[in-house]
């Protein structure tokens, strides 16, 4: 039951409603419903908090599907899912957890079909898979693998529907519509819970946990063109960052290849694994000069990259010359009915195009974060720095997007994410039930803690200063397109680095019209400003001080050599970040893990080399 205790903050009138759980998990998007479940299956008292409605969160988008080697349509084993992962990854990855990642994926999957997702089916009657970029046979060798379980191209809302309808029925507790501001930190580093605020009827709350499990999804918000819902705006990353905790691998952020030109909104990669493919302005399909085996199902940096040199080349298509054609006209209707219809659809809204007679207009456009919270393979968060690159942040979690386990390293491959947020999130959940002692008292919440978590709140609602704060995130967005876009320099990074800092400066000039406590729509996206700029600074700090080309970091100033600018002798390592309230952002690495966690695999088969399609 929750109690209502006479607190008042800064002399404001805030009464905090106190609640006390064993497990509060911020977040009720794939990773956040994976892990709920989890926890309340084995008893743990868990709440959890979502700033929209589950079924809404940005998981529900995602179209093509989900990996794991189910050999269901291909021959496939966990071993080849490790070693696309790692090569994917541009060798930046955690082996351990990208192990831990392709072994449990299969047990994963089949956990979330008997829950009750809805997978197309093959004609065998078993779980439908479709090529997926990156995924090939044979370590690499072979043609691509049938790897990524879908159904049709609505994959993400039939998971989250069904482990929403789990979680409820595992007795979770649901606050919805709540809004999390900030972490609460004991004196001794410990997270002790979360003060929220409930969007709908204005009240503040106070959770306190034995654990809190950060799920809030990334931050593609930051850029001015992102295929991520307008809510993926990094608030647990501003959590972390102003508990003085680090961010890892931020400058690392993956650019999907076909986003609908203008509109930005996905066609997912599952249209060319049904058999799609781009073609320049002279109707050339170009993937095949670039990437000769894997052609238009290269990784999505490489198609990106791919996209943006023809069209600087003179060779994009339509008016300005500046986007690509996806062409799918060549497919069977009935194929384009059955397994991409939600693709058909978007494509005649937002382009106004029928894919079985025309090709869609699509460019590179922003779709995941890499880069995140570090934890390790339980999804316990890192305070990590060199000297101590294990190091636990006690009472703390993260799972999914927020979250950097490291298994996608310096570029994701599609359908990993979805395969990540249920591995992890179970993962977290297994973890949970080992270290929470269920007849330990819930920790005591600092009062001097959450009082200054409401006097950051006041000064951002009560903000009277000269710029809304839609022009300050203008601002930022179009920063972070122009300078940390799908090829960067020195100078363009450099740019970025003195804009975003000036950008945080003005932060202090934030004029926030709306003074209410409910339904503050106002106050709620200066909050998330906030939060976006954490991420965004620490983003391009990294991205400049890394002086070398891997993954989505392509950099035009370190392009050469045998592995294409990337150097493993000195940037194999993990980026960690701080910023500070004023801005300042410091930087310090930690090593990539390279060690095995189980036998089945030739190490020699994951020792860094070229990355060839
Ligand atoms: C259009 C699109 C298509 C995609 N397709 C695929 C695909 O086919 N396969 C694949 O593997 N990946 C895909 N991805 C990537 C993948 O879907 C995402 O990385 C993943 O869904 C993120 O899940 P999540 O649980 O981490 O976060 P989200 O689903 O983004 O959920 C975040 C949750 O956190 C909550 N939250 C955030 N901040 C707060 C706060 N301050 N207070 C309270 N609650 C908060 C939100 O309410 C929400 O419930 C796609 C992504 C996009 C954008």
């Amino acid at each position: 039951m929750a109690s209502i205790s006479s607190a008042a903050a800064n002399g404001k009138a805030y009464q905090y409603v106190d609640h006390a759980f064993d497990v509060v998990v911020v977040g009720a998007g794939g990773a956040g419903l994976r892990a709920t479940l989890g926890m309340a299956e084995q008893g743990l008292k868990t709440a959890c908090i979502t700033k929209v409605f589950p079924t809404r969160s940005h998981t529900v988008a995602a179209q093509g599907g989900i990996a794991a080697s189910l050999r269901n349509m291909t021959p496939d084993c966990w071993q080849w899912h490790l070693y696309d992962t790692v090569k994917g990854s541009d060798w930046l990855g955690d082996v351990d957890a990208m192990q831990y990642l392709a072994m449990e994926a299969p047990k994963a999957v089949y956990e979330l079909e008997h829950y009750g997702v809805p997978f197309s089916r093959n004609e065998e009657g078993k779980i439908y898979q479709r090529p997926f970029g990156g995924h090939m046979q044979n370590y690499g060798e072979g043609p691509p693998v049938q790897r990524t379980c879908a159904a049709a191209d609505r994959t993400g809302h039939a998971i989250l529907h069904t482990l929403y309808g789990q979680s409820l029925r595992n007795n979770a507790e649901f606050f919805i519509e709540y809004f999390a501001i900030d972490l609460i930190m004991a004196d001794d580093g410990r997270c002790t819970g979360v003060v929220a605020w409930n969007l709908d009827d204005g009240t503040i709350h106070r959770f306190a946990a034995k654990m809190v499990v950060l799920a809030t999804g990334g931050y593609g918000r930051a850029y001015f063109s992102a295929t991520s819902a307008h809510t993926c705006t990094g608030d647990g990353g501003g959590m972390i960052a102003r508990a003085g905790l680090p961010l890892q691998d931020m400058e690392f952020v993956q650019f999907h290849p076909t986003g609908i030109y203008g509109a930005g909104c996905l066609i997912t990669e599952g249209a060319r694994g049904e058999g799609g493919y781009l073609v320049n302005a002279e109707g050339e399909r170009f993937m095949e000069r670039y990437a000769p085996s894997a052609k238009d199902l290269a990784s999505r940096d490489v198609v990106s990259r791919c996209m943006t040199m023809e069209i600087r080349e003179g060779r994009g298509v339509g008016k300005n010359k500046d986007h690509i054609f996806l062409h799918l006209d060549h497919l069977d209707p009935a194929v384009l009915h059955e397994r991409l219809p939600g693709i058909s659809e978007s494509a005649k809204i937002f382009a106004g195009v029928d894919v079985t007679r025309e090709p869609i207009p699509v460019l590179p456009t922003v779709h995941y974060n890499m880069g995140g919270i570090p934890t390790n393979y339980w999804g316990e968060v890192l305070n990590a720095d060199a000297q101590n690159p294990e190091r636990l942040a006690p009472g703390l979690m993260a799972v999914g997007e927020a979250g950097c386990a490291s298994v996608h390293g310096a570029n994701r491959l599609g359908s990993n994410s979805l395969i990540d947020l249920v591995v992890f999130g179970r993962a977290a959940a297994i973890r949970a039930g080992q270290i929470i002692d269920r007849n330990e008292s819930v920790p005591e919440v600092n009062t001097a803690a959450c009082d200054r978590i409401m006097d950051r709140f006041d000064r951002l609602r009560f903000a009277n200063g000269g710029t809304p704060t839609a022009v300050l995130r203008d601002k930022m967005q179009r920063a972070m397109q122009d300078d940390a876009a799908v090829f960067r320099t020195q100078e363009s990074l450099e740019s970025g680095c003195r804009r975003l800092s000036a950008i945080w400066k003005e932060l202090a000039d934030v004029k926030v019209t709306d003074r209410s406590m409910i339904w503050n729509s106002d106050l709620v996206e200066t909050l998330e400003l906030e939060n976006l700029m954490a991420n965004a600074i620490t983003t391009i700090y990294g991205a400049e001080a890394r002086k070398e080309s891997r993954g989505s970091h392509a950099r035009e100033d370190y392009s050469e050599g045998p592995l294409g600018g990337r150097d493993d002798v000195n940037w194999r390592k993990h980026t960690l970040a701080w910023v500070n309230e004023a801005g300042e952002v410091r930087l310090d690495y930690r090593p990539v893990h390279t060690e095995l966690i189980a036998d089945g695999i030739d190490a020699k088969k994951i020792e860094p080399k070229a990355r060839v399609y």
